[in-house]
């Protein structure tokens, strides 16, 4: 190596302990460079949201699994706001760091931070959500259509006839779509055969509970309260839709869907208020994207068991099991992993029905 390039990156290692001396014109000389191994690995997280309990669990579990091998993470949220995340990226990329992880609010505008981080040699994964049509290097997810087959091969399993409603995610979110694909793969064929109706078919802005609640509200009345089963496709939204029912009366008495295995959510399945969420073991997503971003950053080979087109390429991916989790499997699965504590989820519930854990 020589001296030029040796001072440049100690130069520059000593400037990433201090993010905030990076200025707009300090361009990091060494991003195009594979890192040098003495070098502190710099991952900037950038994310759309901590609102929904799981990020702020993914955001913590990922730092600490990058610290444990040594990495610095510099996280942004951007609060839903494209035009935020989009400049919080370039801010990131600007600070010089290594790899750039993003979890998208919109998968088709995060093309540009792709675009923007690969102009200074800069690769990038997209962590749970992916991003649309670019040249994205990795993705890091659950199965999410797998997701959406659970919450309705569950639904169909207690309820195979009836007037069903679907609240899908936020339509800006590539996931909310493969959530209602999977979905669909379980319902269509019950739905073409008569057995069930579809009363109502919404998606929830920026996936907001208080949309969920407006449009269950609308299609309660708009079906004289004649509705089975809501086919949530998160606990946020599942969490809106029980409280239109029960306004109603009607809660515990709808099947209610879910995702995420929320702590109240958890705590509606063991009180007989929602019948399943689904579990996505957030320590393995964030430990495995972790691990993959300071790989990639050192310019390792990267070992991957799928991949997803993105309406551009095929993007090598990662794709976890999502687990499915009713009040029968709670002990063995949730609570079994540590995702939540017993006390927490039956707080509600009378003592001498808590299960026993072994
Ligand atoms: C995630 C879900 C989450 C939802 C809302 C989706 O992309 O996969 O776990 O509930 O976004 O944040």
């Amino acid at each position: 190596m020589s001296l030029v390039l040796v001072m440049t990156v100690a130069i520059f290692a000593a400037c990433a302990k201090n993010p905030g001396q990076s200025t707009g014109s300090d361009k990091p000389a060494a991003s195009t460079e594979k890192p040098d191994a003495g070098k502190k690995i710099k991952i900037g997280l950038s994310m759309d949201t901590l609102k929904e309990e799981r990020w702020q669990r993914d955001r913590d579990l990922f730092i600490a699994k990058a610290e444990e091998l040594g990495a610095e993470v510099i996280v942004q949220s951007a609060n839903g706001d494209d035009n935020l995340q989009v400049s919080q990226a370039e801010n990131l990329i600007t600070q010089g760091v290594d790899i750039l992880v993003v979890v998208p609010h919109n998968g088709e505008i995060a093309a540009s931070i792709v675009d923007a981080a690969h102009k200074e040699g800069i690769k990038v994964i997209a962590y749970d959500r992916l991003i649309k049509n670019s040249d994205v290097d990795l993705y890091v997810s659950f199965d999410n259509v797998k997701v959406g087959e659970l919450q309705a091969e569950y639904a169909v399993k207690q309820v195979p006839k009836g007037n069903y409603m679907l609240i899908g995610g936020a339509p800006t979110d590539n996931n909310a779509k493969l959530f209602r694909e999977g979905q669909m793969n379980i319902l269509q064929p019950l739905i073409d055969k008569g057995d069930i109706k579809i009363v109502g078919d919404q998606w929830a802005k920026d996936w907001q509970p208080e949309e969920a609640l407006k449009h269950t509200e609308n299609a309660l009345t708009a079906n004289n309260n004649k509705i089975d089963v809501v086919v949530a496709s998160n606990d946020g939204t599942a969490g809106g839709a029980i409280q239109a029912l029960a306004e109603q009366k009607l809660d515990g008495k709808v099947l209610v869907t879910g995702q995420d295995a929320e702590l109240a959510a958890v705590q509606r399945i063991v009180e007989g208020k929602q019948a399943m969420t689904v579990y996505k073991p957030i320590k393995a997503i964030a430990s495995k994207a972790a691990e993959l971003a300071v790989a990639m950053a050192k310019g390792e080979k990267i070992e991957t068991n799928n991949k997803v087109n993105n309406g551009k390429i095929d993007v090598p991916s990662v794709l976890l099991e999502p687990i499915q989790v009713d009040k029968n499997n709670m002990l063995d699965t949730v609570i079994k992993d540590g995702f939540h504590k017993l006390e927490d989820v039956y707080k509600n519930v009378p003592k001498d029905q808590w299960p026993q854990q072994k």
